[in-house]
């Protein structure tokens, strides 16, 4: 009987990090309350917010804070 080394067909589990899209949302007297998003992609698309300016990934909408 021949002893095989490796056993094929089992993964090994990852722990990938959780989708924090659900931050982006908040619930305010009921009502649903959505930050920030693309107003090429909708709302779904959310802005990277940085310091000076809120980025869009999908689209590369840039929308600048002008802030004085
Ligand atoms: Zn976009």
């Amino acid at each position: 009987m021949a002893i095989k080394s490796k056993i094929k067909g089992k993964k090994k589990k990852k722990n990938y990090p959780t989708s924090k899209k659900y931050t982006k949302y908040k619930i305010e007297g009921g009502k649903l309350v959505r930050e920030k998003y693309c107003p090429r992609c909708g709302p779904g698309t959310f802005l990277m917010i940085a310091d000076n300016r809120n980025y869009c990934g999908r689209c590369h909408y840039t929308e600048f804070n002008q802030k004085k």
